[in-house]
This record gives C-alpha cells, structure tokens and sequence, in this order.
C-alpha cells in the first residue's frame, strides 16, 4: 500500500503502479495475479478488513433470486452495491431500539432526554458529518432528503435575471436533479429548454473532459446563474474536480453547488476550503443510514445571515419554519422571526430521531476507519476490480472484441468506488443469472452494470468472485443458443 502512496503524484506511473502491486504479489506468492489467493493476500494486509463484522452482510440464502443449483446458498453474498444502498451496521437497530423504548417509557419528556435528545437529535450528527465533507459544524445541518434539500438551496440560490438565468449541469445527471433544476426554472418563469446547459462528452466517450468543463464554464459563464454538478457521477463514476469547478465559476459570478448523492463518504471532501457555495447529500449510499435515510446540506460560511449582516446584506431568502429560527426564542410561540444565522437556519422541521440514529451508527464507523484508509482500501479495491476485469472479459478474445469494456476513468484519482461496464448484449439476462448466483449490483438499460465495492465491508475476495461468476456466466450464455 505504501508503493500506491508514493507513486501517487503520477498519474501514468500510478495506474502502472496498481497493476504492478498485483503483479509483483503474484509475482512473489509464485501464482497468477488472477489467483484467488492473491485477493486472501489482500484481505490479510487489509487494516480495515475488521469493519466487515460491524455490518449485517448478507448471506446468499437470503436474497431473492439465489438458486441453489447456481452456487452454495450459505456462502456470503457478493454485495457490490453499496453506490445504492449501503448495507446496516449491526448498531443501527440497537440505537433505533433505545429511541423507541424512550418513547414507550416517557413519552414527551425523550425530546430532552436520553442518548438522542429528540428536539435536537439531527445536532448529534453534525460534527462527524461535517468532517466527512470538509465544513465547520456551522456550515452543515442534517434534514429531509436530498431532493427536498436542493430545492430549499436553490430556491435561496437561484435567482434569475434576463441576463443571467441558466443553471449548467453534467451531461446526463440523475433525473431527480434534472427535474429540480427545470421545475426552478419554470418557476421563476423561464423554459428549461434553454436555460438548461450541459457539458456533454466526447464523440465516443461516456466521461466529460476537465477542459470542456472549465471551458463551457469561461465561454458561458456570464449567462450561468447557478452550477450545479455532482461530485462523484452516479452513471460514470467520474469524480470531478470541484476545487477547479468552483474557482471557475466564481471567476465568471456563478454559485456553485453540488449533489454529493454518490460522493460522500467515498472519497475526500473540502467544501469549506475549496470555497464551495452550497452541497446536499443523501445518507443511504456509501453512509449507509438506510432506505429514505435523512439528507444533509452544507452551506458556506460567508452565506451566514451573520457573516452577510457584517457586509451590510440580508440574510439569504429561503422557506423557513419553527426549526430555523434560535433555540432561545422558539418556544416564545410569538411569530418573531429570530433567524438561525448558519446551516441551521435552513431548516423547517423537527428533526426525526428514528432516522438520526442510523445515521449516527454509520457516521461512528466512518469516524473509527477514517476517511484517509477507507479512500486509500477504495483504490486498491477498485484498482483490483480493474485488474481481474481487465485480464478476462475485457481483454481482447482472438481478435473479437471484448465482452465488456469498462467506461469509468481508468486514473484512481478521478472516481469513486465504482466501474461502470457496458456489455456487448443486453445486460438483464446477465444480471439474471448474476442475482441467481448471489450477487447484486445494479442494472441500468439496456447495456450497463454498475459495480461497487464499498471499503467498510467488501473484501478484495468478494470482488475476486464477482469476477470469477462473471466469466462463468458469460462463457455459459455465450455457449447457450440464443
Ligand atoms: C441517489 C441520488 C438522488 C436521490 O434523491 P433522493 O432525494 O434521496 O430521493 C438524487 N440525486 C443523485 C445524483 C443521486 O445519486
């Protein structure tokens, strides 16, 4: 791990580095790289390889589609798709426990009781999230979904003129975000149509080039209210640079924001630094907080009603409720309005406590494993997808071209945990008699596969076999008759 490290700074070198890492353990075991004993290897020297056993990993029996005729029903899943829904921490129901039974012994008096005081139980999660993003604790707060915390963002951050009016996004972004921005749009009376850019890719390619985004940005800058880009892109898996992002579009007078859905918790973050103007994330992917978990949002410090009173400005417009308003005057009930001055003051509700307790059992792992191991284990893990990949079904079969051909950056440093494979023939056959040998990733129409394995608890064995009952079911339907 260590060799990673130092070649780092090379991208070409470092690329050549990962597969040499497996080459030269091959190498000095006296076995192909291919070998499921390098992956035990791996695993051995894996300092995170503990955190497994602090999750609920499924076995292949109790999945849905598993076929016992297919593979050993009491072996291990081959969960790689954590990009969706991350899997529980064996905590999360002892912690959802305790702030029922509260509520089943005392009732109203849990609000300022107990582990997870429920009128402020979101604070509790404040600091690791905060951490995991690279904010102070004032420029985050935890509520609702991401979708809705978007929304609540832009309506503060989106203010059209004449001149000025265009939102510009990825290429494809995930469609939530897609009809957050148009519905913006046509509320503030203008057509989507137009005020809608994209950065596209190249003919051929699936992935967008740093130059025709910074480009796009300089050329029509003056025309851009808002940027809104994802950090880590769901489809691709393309981590963008946002720093560059960022400082491009302030150079050109655009806010910029981006949806973190698939990068928080996979890799590093610095909104605060990077001067980043607003961020929403959901909790349910890599954080592992589970299904409709609770969002969060990140907003810059210099957009604090109180930072922005220093400079003679109001506080940002956005749509309040009792929760955005002080602690110290909330319960006055006199409709004074009493604004919190950060992130807290974008929030409406009373915050969920049986939503903020997963949330807290998963952030506690993160902030024992650390987000430095878990990107460093997320490379080599993804490097080691790569590899087995590449040496069977994406390689070259005689001149024919390959099964599968993976369109993710090969450069570490520009995704996330994730490879993204087109298939030459329609996937859901594939996955089919992939679900029924007890893996799950996720399918998107008509040709691609999405393939995570998370650093918390997969294994570099587990992606040994993913790749393993890969070639054996393309080799089986290649020899079926179609
Ligand atoms: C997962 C995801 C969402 C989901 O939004 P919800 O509001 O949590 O339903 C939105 N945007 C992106 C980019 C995502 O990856």
């Amino acid at each position: 791990m260590e060799h990673v490290n130092k070649t780092e700074n090379n991208k070409d070198t470092f690329i050549k580095g990962l597969s040499c890492t497996f080459e030269l353990l091959a190498k000095s075991a006296g076995i192909s790289s291919k070998d499921p004993q390098i992956a035990r290897i791996l695993d051995d020297k894996d300092p995170l390889k503990g955190f497994r056993q602090r999750f609920f990993y499924p076995k292949k029996s109790t999945l849905p589609e598993v076929d016992g005729a297919t593979c050993n029903q009491e072996d291990d899943a081959v969960y790689l798709c954590g990009n969706s829904l991350g899997l529980m921490p064996i905590s999360t129901p002892v912690y959802v426990q305790r702030e029922l039974e509260k509520w089943a012994k005392t009732g109203v008096h849990g609000h300022f009781n107990g582990h997870l005081p429920w009128a402020h139980c979101d604070e509790y999660v404040v600091d690791s999230s905060a951490r995991l993003v690279g904010a102070l604790p004032e420029e985050v707060c935890l509520q609702s979904g991401l979708s809705v915390n978007l929304h609540l963002l832009l309506t503060a951050f989106y203010r059209p003129t004449k001149e000025r009016h265009k939102i510009l996004m990825e290429h494809r972004a995930f469609p939530s975000d897609h009809y957050i921005v148009a519905s913006q749009i046509k509320l503030h009376g203008y057509d989507p149509e137009s005020a809608i850019i994209t950065v596209t890719p190249r003919e051929g390619k699936e992935c967008l080039e740093k130059d025709d985004i910074l480009q796009t940005i300089v050329k029509r800058g003056q025309e851009i209210a808002v940027i809104l880009f994802s950090g880590v892109q769901y489809y691709t898996a393309q981590l963008f640079d946002m720093e560059s992002i960022t400082t491009a579009g302030h150079d050109q007078g655009c806010i910029v924001g981006f949806d973190l859905a698939h990068t928080i918790g996979n890799t590093h973050l610095h909104l605060h630094d990077w001067n980043v103007d607003f961020a929403a994330w959901c909790s349910y992917k890599y954080l592992n907080s589970g299904a409709g978990g609770i969002g969060g949002l990140f907003l810059h410090k210099k957009w604090h009603a109180d930072e922005m009173k220093k400079q003679g400005l109001s506080p940002l417009p956005r749509f309040e409720g009792w929760w955005s308003h002080k602690h110290e005057t909330r319960f006055r009930m006199n409709n004074e309005s009493d604004l919190l001055p950060g992130a807290y003051g974008f929030r409406i509700n009373n915050p969920p406590p049986l939503l903020v307790a997963p949330l807290l059992a998963s952030l506690e792992i993160f902030d024992e494993a650390g987000m430095d191991r878990i990107v460093e284990k997320q490379r080599l893990l993804t490097g080691y997808l790569e590899h087995l990949l590449n040496a069977t079904v994406c390689g070259n079969r005689n001149g024919s071209p390959p099964l599968v051909t993976i369109f993710t950056p090969d450069d570490p440093k520009e995704r996330g945990s994730q490879l993204s494979l087109t298939f030459r023939t329609p996937v859901r056959k594939i996955n089919h008699e992939l679900e029924r040998r007890g893996v799950v990733c996720d399918v998107r129409e008509p040709c691609v596969l999405r393939v995570a394995p998370a650093p918390l608890y997969n294994s570099f064995t587990d992606v040994h076999r993913f790749t393993a009952i890969l070639q054996e079911v393309l080799t089986a339907l290649e020899d079926s008759p179609s």
